[in-house]
């Protein structure tokens, strides 16, 4: 690692080198699956990802346009879809520190 940040995602802290995870991803193929989930994901850009995930993703060098993998849990009535997906990253979660804020959440 060249230069580790520390960010909060949840309840977790996670240290992680942009710079590593940012070279990962530019040298990724590009995400070309045509199965329905990705198409789903794909057509909806960040906006598939709860707030908040698109910047920490950043904060840590990951594409969030780049899943590993999606999937679907669904379809949940009356017309939606329960995503989810991964990514890779270079970094830790930082064992047994579960990050709490001020008021013990
Ligand atoms: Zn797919």
């Amino acid at each position: 690692m060249t230069r580790v940040v520390t960010a909060k995602f949840g309840g977790w802290l996670i240290e992680a080198d942009p710079g590593i995870n940012r070279e990962h991803y530019r040298m990724a193929s590009p995400w070309e699956c045509s199965c329905d989930h990705c198409v789903n994901w794909r057509s909806l850009g960040e906006s598939a990802l709860p707030p908040g995930v698109v910047e920490f993703l950043g904060a840590i060098g990951v594409d969030a346009l780049k899943p590993h993998e999606v999937f679907e849990w669904g379809p949940e009535p009356p017309r939606s879809h329960l995503m989810g997906g991964w990514y890779h990253f270079s970094g830790r979660t930082c064992a047994g520190c579960r990050a709490r804020g001020s008021d013990g959440t």
